[in-house]
């Protein structure tokens, strides 16, 4: 089955065969991405406008949204143009005028005859007493008025349409949408009481009163269900396939990493070893590894990684380590060699630095299997790179990776097992949408002995006092990190560059002991700054972000962030875990431009009392919605309609258990319920996972 099933048809039509919608509504909302008429289905409500229905306005407390029934007693036609025209009706009870502004009075005439009865619906409000209804929103017949709704739903994204054409719409697609047969575990929908598919759809889209338009309704949870489903089943068939293709056994005895644990001047965590012994076992097995290494900043996942890697040196293959930046493939490079330099393994390192015959050389001597770990950037997804026998990818930060470049890096080894690294801590929730495809690994436990970092709030003003402290501590040896927000002074935004602050610093500090690095350097630059300051040259680094990720030099204890209110907090975080990673006291310093509004001051303070990224991204998470999290700290995170991440985490790991329980059952979705799925894949566009498995 790799077209659309026939039955889906009628959702994936122009939105012109929609009632009420002509070209240029249809333009309009495809310029707002409502396409076709399922888009429109999954568009719900927001809120909607309550319009009771009286016999009277005497009987509702003003002003207030009713519909009523009236009769034409007469036009009131306004003597100055500026003055409004107006009708007066009678209901049940009460006399009262219905007020228009600029409208034509022949259209009044015709549509409001005197002596007939209409039912009108709008908003009802005093005016010197009297009661009025401006603009009423609905006239119609009596016959009409039967089926005006008494909570009327109100749509998003509707500047550019009215909310009449859009209800019209959204319920003209209803009727096109077909019963479908269902998806979802049958025990679990019964459990849960949810209506089928269909029925939601009618229910979400007909709302009663205010309180249907809660998310936690059972409709509204089933349709987010629906979506979060249709997530893990792609992800699972994904990993499935993946975990299908042959992988390589990597048999081992062992020596190499025993050589270097004994080499080690300390013991691995508890942490470390769980999960080495996950990756040895996944890497011993035939089938592919996937799998993602999660740990908080300094809980040593580089080290995992080395000795994840030596596993494919053992069984006679080779391993590549995947930095996102050269510093950090260099610095990684230094660290591996130092490791293993008792042992006789060729290490080395392919950036986009590598040019001409150094270039060639390394790639023979990659393709004919002496090189037998490289670290490197981007430059190993050239399409020249060729290894002669490879065995495990590891990618570190694995969110500055694409999932493009991933699946390509994979191509070099078409059996190579899979390590990918994050430091960003995730809650579950965005863990299993975003990684719902790989096995995971979690690194909770910091090595022992480190010291805890002092975080402190101060304004900007007081940065005088805080270059004098630094001064202070420069003299007694210690070293410091100082980050800008930007490159190039900003005539918009008054954040101070990072040049300017290195010479500054410099005029204070002298001209040696200060060194700068920023994205816009040349990387030999970036290098040297680096390669002085880790050696303890240059005593203060002035950085952009470029630090933030990876960046290991135990002896910097200070850490000085300017703006620190513009910076995320996850980002705050890994910049902050720069230090406290040595045998010094750390001080992490925040300053801010005041006055902090109490927002900023409540996010800063949570970097003050805790140093579990954990807990920080969840509070963050919290503070900001999922929207805005992911934005900034994730890419690739996938966008849901009608479901909400945040606030429905329970939700999520229910599915992925279904995904995953019913992947098992039937791993080709072949049976009725099976059938019914992939109906489910179509349905939330999840083409291109279902042209996986008719392939496969
Ligand atoms: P991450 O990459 O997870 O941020 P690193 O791998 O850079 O952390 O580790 C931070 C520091 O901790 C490194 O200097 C590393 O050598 C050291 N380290 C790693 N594991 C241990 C351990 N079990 N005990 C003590 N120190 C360790
Ligand atoms: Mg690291």
């Amino acid at each position: 089955m790799s077209t659309r099933p026939e039955i889906l048809f009628p959702l994936f039509q122009e939105l012109t065969t929609l009632d009420g919608i002509g070209k240029k509504n249809a333009n309009y909302l495809n310029s707002i991405g409502i396409e076709k008429p399922r888009d429109l289905i999954f568009t719900l409500p927001y809120t909607g406008v309550e319009r009771q229905k009286v016999n009277s306005v005497n009987d509702a407390a003003l002003p207030k949204t009713l519909t009523v029934e009236v009769q034409i007693v007469e036009h009131v036609v306004p003597k100055v143009k500026s003055q409004p025209y107006k009708v007066m009706v009678l209901d049940a009870e009460t006399k009262f005028g219905l007020v228009f502004f600029h409208v034509r009075k022949e259209y009044l005439k015709k549509t409001l005859p005197v002596g007939e009865r209409r039912v009108v619906s709008g908003k009802v409000e005093l005016f010197d007493g009297f009661a009025q209804m401006v603009h009423p929103d609905h006239i119609i017949s009596l016959n009409d008025g039967k089926n005006i709704d008494s909570f009327e739903p109100t749509y998003p994204l509707t500047a550019g349409i009215s909310k009449k054409l859009i209800t019209r719409a959204a319920r003209s697609a209803i009727q096109m949408a077909p019963m479908l047969a269902e998806w979802i575990d049958p025990r679990e929908k019964s459990r849960s009481g949810w209506p089928d598919w269909k029925a939601a759809i009618e229910k979400v889209h007909h709302p009663k009163s205010l309180g249907d338009i809660n998310p936690f309704k059972s409709e509204r949870l089933r349709l987010a269900y629906d979506e979060f489903l249709a997530h893990q089943l792609a992800l699972g068939l994904a990993r499935d396939k993946l975990r299908k293709s042959k992988g390589t056994s990597s048999n081992t005895n062992g020596a190499l990493r025993a050589k270097v644990l004994s080499d080690l001047p300390f013991d691995l965590t508890g942490a470390q070893i769980r999960t080495l012994s996950q990756i040895y076992n996944d890497m011993e097995s035939q089938f592919r590894m996937n799998r993602l290494l999660q740990g908080d900043v300094g809980s040593g996942k580089t080290l995992v990684a080395f000795l994840a890697l030596l596993v494919a040196v053992e069984a006679g293959g080779q391993g590549v380590f995947m930095a996102p930046t050269e510093i950090l493939a260099q610095q990684h490079l230094n660290n591996l060699m130092d490791l293993a330099k008792t042992l006789d393994v060729q290490v080395d390192i392919l950036t986009g630095r590598d040019k001409g015959r150094v270039r060639k050389q390394k790639l023979t001597r990659l393709k004919n299997g002496d090189i037998k770990i490289l670290l490197g950037t981007h430059a190993v997804f050239q399409k020249d790179v060729f290894f002669r026998d490879l065995r495990l990818v590891v990618i570190d930060e694995q969110h500055r990776f694409g999932v493009r470049q991933r699946l390509e890096l994979c191509k070099k080894g078409p059996a190579a097992d899979i390590l990918a690294m994050t430091a960003t801590p995730i809650p579950r929730s965005l863990a299993l949408a975003q990684y719902g495809d790989m096995d995971f690994s979690i690194l909770d436990e910091k090595p022992p002995g480190r010291k805890p970092i002092k975080t402190v709030m101060l304004s900007a003003d007081r940065i005088e006092e805080v270059i004098g402290k630094l001064i202070k501590a420069v003299e007694r040896g210690r070293q410091a990190y100082w980050v800008c927000p930007l490159v190039e002074e900003s005539e918009i935004l008054d954040y101070i560059s990072s040049e300017d602050r290195f010479i500054k610093l410099q005029a204070i500090l002298g001209e040696d002991a200060v060194g700068l690095i920023h994205g816009n350097m040349a990387s030999l630059e970036k290098d040297l700054a680096v390669q002085r300051f880790a050696a303890g040259q240059t005593k203060v680094l002035v950085a952009t972000t470029v630090i933030e990720v990876g960046l290991n030099v135990p002896n910097a204890s200070i850490m000085i962030i300017e703006r620190a209110e513009i910076f995320g907090l996850a980002q705050l975080h890994q910049l902050r875990g720069r230090i406290g990673r040595g045998s010094t006291e750390s001080t992490c310093l925040l300053l801010y431009k005041a006055p902090l509004s109490p927002i900023g001051r409540r996010r800063l303070g949570i970097l003050r009392e805790t140093e579990d990224g954990f807990v920080i991204s969840q509070t963050d998470l919290e503070m900001r919605g999922s929207g805005d999290f992911i934005g900034t700290a994730q890419s690739g995170l996938p966008k849901f309609r009608i479901a909400d991440l945040q606030s429905m985490s329970n939700l999520m790991a229910k599915a992925q258990s279904d995904a995953r329980t019913l992947l098992t059952i039937d791993p080709n979705l072949t049976s009725e319920r099976g059938q019914a799925a992939r109906l489910l894949l179509w349905l939330m566009e999840q083409d291109k996972i279902i042209h996986l498995i008719s392939a496969g």
